[in-house]
């Protein structure tokens, strides 16, 4: 044995072939973290006085290769100096550099994962080799950030520049076919003889039959590329990853100007260049904040993970009642992810509808290549339409999705649990009646919970799992697993009005129609808060897309649940586009005109009508600047979600920011409602609440934000393990 640390093992092989094998012995996955780091410096400084050592070949002990930095370690390096973070960044490079100018050829044997960091630990070697279960890439630009251990520079050396920035700006993980095709990898051989086929490799290259040096050397070189086409390539590429990036997303257009910028330097200048560039980058909100998303990400799995262990049912047949909109949406959900439902409706052609959805949908992923047609096959198969209630005597769980009427829900659910087995689940997909109220009609209500999907469900990540006054927590731990099984990212919460979702939206809203009844302009609102603060859409598009009647409905509940701050005194915006039948998408106008252009695209338009409708409503159009837009929709947003948190609805900020995320598409480069407080303070955001609190209630600050701001403290903790 050469080396035996606790990340990484080196022994010696045969034929003077060193292995560097990537281990660490505390954690599931390999990754770059201070103490990592710290051995393979060790490493290569043995390996390089070894006098028996004639190559040297990476691997990996885990199923993983090497998934990256150590991110939770992030926080902590980014909020120190730039000083210290460009000293970290010299020290942790050391490792690489020193790795690739070990006087030997050196090679790696990639069978699994080797992303951003890991992908960079293989830019450093002279030979990469991958078995069909590798993946590679660079997804620093995720973060917010660019590659920061060389991997912009050696990367753009061994593919080209318009390579490096597709790699670097998209961030994507490739497969080992499509990285041999640009030269990322050099070989693809089965697991099995990977090991001895990247051996063989650098036997070929210590008897002179690969020139391993030359190799190098063009790594270390700078670029060699004709001026006119090199500036035309980056001019264009620039142009074309801003657009595709947004304004609020630097990161990849900075990769590409890195790679620019860094052309004509050797690898040791080039590097120096990158380290600034991440320095950059490394301090931005935006990093800040996909960060902490990335992280509160894993929050979610690593409890998804738990409640998977603590299910009292693993959920392996489903029965979704209701083929409408989402019951058929959860059907496919369901089947696509290997669970079998059974499709209850009391309509033919709704099951007809639900099934010609679902076909679609699988038909889509066979055309995008995601599924063969054999799963398709399986899991169309695997939905089973009927009328009648004979298959739910199996199920695991029924998840019910028919139309929004307490009424109706009530007997539908009394009958059903009266059907199927005592000890499967019941669920439902409501999205305004309490789980508490719906428990009443049940004999078993501790069997019983809210599943709230979102739509549309194949594309929305979030499920809303709302635990009843008496639902058991080994009820919850099923649903929640159900959840993550059918590829959901399930955030669970406490039953109140508009669970935790709707009743944060609906303050914003309200924040919307007073600004309309102030003679703002809703087309304007849109713009600010789609292309300022980042929204997927505006407010007034987005009560289109929901549709007024919803939007409606929903919003007399949570008036009736939240009285002081959402009931409103007069006739608003959403009341005048309802009562002149004017529901939104659905019904061809509502803020909106919508129809088709002529290629059947659907449009969306302004419409005179809609402004002269609102004159009901609201007062002379007045100017109102970015910022007050903003400050008035989005405070009654974030003191009612910030209530949630005080009130438990919510168990941490962290999954009220990716309930909002996933549930309501909030800006990620914000990072969510409570990053977003944080990243401006809560002490401005309580002054600016008080500026505006002669608006009502829903922008008075809680006392427990007057006390957070007077000891200034924040939701996340700087420390972010
Ligand atoms: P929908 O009107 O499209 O579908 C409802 C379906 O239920 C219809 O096909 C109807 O025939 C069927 N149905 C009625 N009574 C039934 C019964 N006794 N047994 C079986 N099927 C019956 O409605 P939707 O938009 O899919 O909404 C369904 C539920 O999901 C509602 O509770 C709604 O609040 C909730 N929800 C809707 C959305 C959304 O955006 N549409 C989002 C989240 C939650």
């Amino acid at each position: 044995m050469i080396f035996e640390g606790q990340s990484i093992q080196c022994r010696l092989r045969d034929k003077g072939i060193a292995e560097v094998c990537f281990d660490n012995q505390n954690e599931s996955v390999n990754k770059f973290d201070r103490a990592t780091l710290n051995e393979w410096l060790q490493v290569n400084e043995l390996l390089a006085e070894h006098k028996e050592v004639k190559a040297v070949m990476a691997t990996s002990g885990k199923p993983v290769f090497i998934v990256g930095a150590d991110i939770t370690e992030f926080n902590e390096l980014f909020s120190s100096s730039r000083e210290d973070l460009l000293g970290w960044l010299v020290e942790a490079n050391k490792a690489f550099t020193g790795f690739e100018d070990l006087p030997y050829p050196t090679a790696v044997a990639i069978d699994g994962m080797a992303l951003g960091g890991g992908l960079e630990m293989c830019l450093t070697c002279d030979f990469r080799v991958a078995s069909p279960k590798a993946q590679v890439g660079l997804p620093e630009s995720k973060l917010g950030l660019v590659p920061g251990f060389g991997g912009s520079v050696r990367l753009a050396r061994l593919i080209g520049p318009d390579n490096a920035f597709e790699w670097l700006s998209t961030g994507k993980a490739y497969k080992p076919e499509k990285a041999l095709a640009v030269g990322t990898i050099d070989a693809v051989v089965d697991s099995e003889h990977l090991v001895a086929s990247t051996e063989q490799m650098l036997l070929d290259a210590v008897e002179g039959k690969l020139d391993w040096q030359a190799r190098r050397a063009e790594k270390k070189a700078p670029l060699q590329l004709n001026k006119t086409e090199a500036m035309m390539s980056f001019m264009t590429s620039k142009a074309y990853i801003a657009g595709q990036a947004g304004p609020h997303y630097p990161a990849p257009v900075r990769g590409v100007q890195l790679i620019e910028d860094s052309a004509g330097m050797k690898l040791e200048d080039a590097i120096k260049a990158e380290h600034e560039a991440f320095a950059d980058m490394a301090q931005t909100e935006q990093a800040s904040a996909l960060i902490q998303l990335f992280l509160n990400d894993q929050v979610l799995k690593k409890k998804a993970k738990i409640a998977s262990k603590t299910a009292d049912i693993d959920v392996k047949s489903a029965t979704v009642l209701g083929a409408g909109i989402m019951g058929g949406g959860i059907a496919y959900q369901s089947a696509s992810r290997g669970v079998p439902a059974v499709m209850k409706d009391i309509k033919p052609e709704a099951l007809e509808q639900g099934m010609d959805e679902a076909i679609k949908l699988f038909g889509k992923g066979v055309k995008y290549g995601k599924i063969t047609t054999d799963k398709m096959a399986k899991g169309i198969a695997s939905i089973k339409p009927t009328l009648s209630y004979e298959e739910i005597k199996h199920t695991d769980i029924v998840v019910e999705a028919v139309v929004e009427n307490p009424k109706v829900k009530e007997a539908v659910l009394t009958e059903v649990e009266g059907l199927m087995p005592d000890d499967a689940i019941i669920c439902s997909n409501t999205s305004t009646i309490s789980i508490d109220r719906l428990a009443k009609s049940l004999k078993r209500p501790e069997k019983f919970c809210g599943m709230h999907f979102f739509n549309p469900v194949h594309k929305m990540p979030l499920v809303e799992i709302i635990r009843g006054e008496k639902t058991s927590d080994e009820t919850v731990a099923s649903v929640v697993a159900y959840a993550s099984k059918m590829g959901k990212s399930p955030v669970v919460v406490n039953d109140c009005p508009g669970f935790f979702v709707n009743r944060v939206l609906f303050p914003y809203f309200g924040g919307f129609t007073k600004l309309v009844r102030d003679g703002a302009d809703f087309q304007h609102v849109d713009k600010v808060m789609s292309k300022k603060f980042g929204w997927p859409m505006g407010p007034a598009y987005l009560l289109d897309v929901v549709g007024m009647d919803t939007g409606r409905h929903a919003a007399e509940v949570m008036a009736e649940g939240f009285p002081d701050r959402m009931s409103k005194e007069d006739k608003d915006a959403i009341d005048v586009m309802f009562e002149n039948d004017r529901y939104g998408q659905k019904s061809g106008s509502g803020f909106y005109v919508y129809g088709k252009d002529k290629k059947g695209r659907p449009t969306k338009e302004a419409d005179p009508k809609a402004y002269e409708l609102l004159k009901e409503v609201a007062a002379d159009t007045k100017d109102f600047d970015d910022e007050e837009i903003i400050a008035r929709t989005m405070l009654p947003m974030i003191i009612e979600t910030i209530r949630c948190l005080e009130e438990g609805i919510i168990d941490s900020p962290a999954e009220g920011d990716m309930a909002l995320i996933y549930g309501l598409g909030f800006p990620p480069f914000r990072g969510g409602v409570f990053k977003y407080v944080d990243s401006q303070g809560i002490a401005s955001i309580v002054e600016l609440a008080k500026k505006y609190q002669h608006l009502g209630k829903a922008y008075e600050p809680t006392t427990g934000m007057l006390k957070m701001a007077q000891d200034d403290k924040k939701f996340y903790p700087s420390d972010l393990s």
